[in-house]
């Protein structure tokens, strides 16, 4: 008699932080099931993760970390993400291919799956190759990748030319109920320079093929937050809001390490008090903007919790950071990096200003959270209209003067603090999200029925 080998999941997220979170989430909830995990990082992030950790962080990890290069130099950035993700497509391939072969000599230890980020089509491709099932994660809305799947009918009918450059400068509805898209802020027309731009939307297009040779298509959302989406795709199917255990020995995989001072400090704010200001992991201010910012949250007189990631515009804040944290405080504190989930969970917090990354998004929602929207690049201006124009339960911030006035901030702080409604649609919404992921909500029995079959 053989001996029957234990479920062993592949998981290998794209390398950013809104990416990593997610699927380091979902691998945790697979471990609680039994489940087996190599979790493949790039050897860029994976070091950065080694360094944001504090050593009691892992004790009781039981998550297999490895890692593979990305392509580039050491010190080269990974900001470009056409540059990034080009030198990735040239080097990862070989190597995971070596790790996967490596990992499967051990008969009773082979990978039974892979479970790659949608974004990461080649992988799914490889693994198709390999004999292995393969699943895509999607880590944002579904409506996003119902506008990626959308493409081919988005060229036929002239709304896109072959690069992916709109016709004009227009809305679009996908489907009746779905959120209206403008073209110009299409996810592929805002990351970056025109060849990266170029370079996405060919890479989008490659992946829809790709995610053909997926048996599941998972994704960290709900029906409730996106019925219309879900309707249009159904072969995506949520299982979110995937959310963090933040127990010990509970490995979340930051790039940089949390400051949990800030938790003290919202133990001594008023309950519903306090503005979480925060915008993901990868957008940049220049100074102008960061200045108004900070004396809009000065003027909005309410206190605040604000991060200001130490790459924001390397280190040229900081002397009026300094200066402004002294006069803010005990009113207003800065972070570097905050253990958001927590942030957010904190009866102290009343609102949260935000970028509109979509796992910033389903953590405020889970949490009946207000925002105030600042959308950057990427899928957040689709985000934010979900938050403003469909859920209701924010505000957008005017940014028709070119830049987001101190006046501005402080204003909409106000505005969305004195209305309940905003309050009371946030909590509805924050039950919906709860109901699906108890014993028997929609994104529960996806879950389920997807464990069932990885463990099959
Ligand atoms: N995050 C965090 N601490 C911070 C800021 C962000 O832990 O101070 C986490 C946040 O909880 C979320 C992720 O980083 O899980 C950011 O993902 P999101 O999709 O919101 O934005 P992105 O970084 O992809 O733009």
């Amino acid at each position: 008699r053989i001996a029957m080998s234990k479920a062993h999941v592949l998981a290998i997220p794209y390398p950013a932080q809104g990416h990593v979170i997610p699927l380091m989430e979902l691998s945790h909830e697979l471990v609680k099931h039994g489940i087996k995990i190599t979790f493949v990082n790039t050897d860029f992030t994976h070091n950065q993760i080694m360094k944001a950790l504090g050593e009691k962080d892992i004790e009781g990890n039981e998550i297999q970390l490895v890692s593979i290069p990305d392509g580039l130099e050491d010190g080269e950035s990974r900001n470009d993400l056409g540059k990034l993700t080009e030198a990735m497509c040239k080097v990862m391939p070989k190597k995971l291919e070596m790790l996967i072969e490596d990992v499967n000599k051990s008969v009773s230890n082979k990978i039974t799956c892979v479970v790659a980020d949608e974004s990461l089509g080649w992988v799914l491709e490889m693994a198709k190759k390999m004999g292995i099932p393969s699943v895509a994660f999607w880590p944002a809305s579904a409506s996003l990748l119902t506008l990626s799947f959308s493409i081919q009918k988005l060229l036929e009918d002239g709304t896109i030319d072959g690069d992916g450059t709109p016709a004009k400068d227009q809305i679009i509805q996908l489907a009746p109920m779905m959120p209206a898209m403008r073209t110009t802020e299409f996810v592929w027309t805002c990351l970056g320079s025109l060849t990266t731009q170029k370079f996405i939307f060919d890479y989008m297009c490659r992946n829809n093929k790709a995610v053909e040779v997926a048996e599941w298509i998972i994704c960290n959302s709900t029906y409730d937050h996106e019925p219309a989406a879900f309707a249009l795709a159904p072969k995506i199917l949520p299982i979110g809001p995937l959310a963090a255990g933040n127990h010990a020995g509970y490995l979340a995989g930051n790039f940089w390490p949390e400051d949990s001072t800030c938790l003290n400090w919202l133990d001594q704010q008023p309950t519903n008090s306090v503005t979480y200001v925060a915008f993901g992991s990868f957008t940049v201010f220049d100074h102008n903007q960061l200045q108004e910012l900070a004396l809009g949250l000065e003027l909005s007189n309410k206190p605040f919790l604000w991060v200001v990631r130490s790459d924001v515009n390397n280190g040229k804040h900081h002397a009026f950071l300094k200066e402004f944290e002294d006069r803010v405080h005990p009113r207003g504190k800065v972070v570097i990096w905050a253990p958001q989930q927590k942030v957010l969970t904190h009866p102290s917090v009343a609102c949260f200003l935000s970028h509109c990354g979509w796992n910033s998004t389903m953590e405020g929602s889970i949490n009946g959270i207000p925002f105030l929207c600042w959308p950057y690049f990427a899928d957040q201006f689709l985000n934010e209209t979900y938050i403003c124009d469909i859920w209701k339960v924010g505000l957008r911030l005017d940014r028709n003067s070119g830049i987001i006035t101190r006046e501005e901030v402080a204003y909409k702080i106000k505005q969305l603090l004195h209305d309940d409604t905003f309050k009371a649609r946030a909590l509805e919404l924050k039950i919906l999200a709860m109901n699906s992921v108890k014993e028997g909500g929609s994104s529960n029995k996806n879950l389920n029925n997807f464990i069932d079959w990885i463990k099959a």
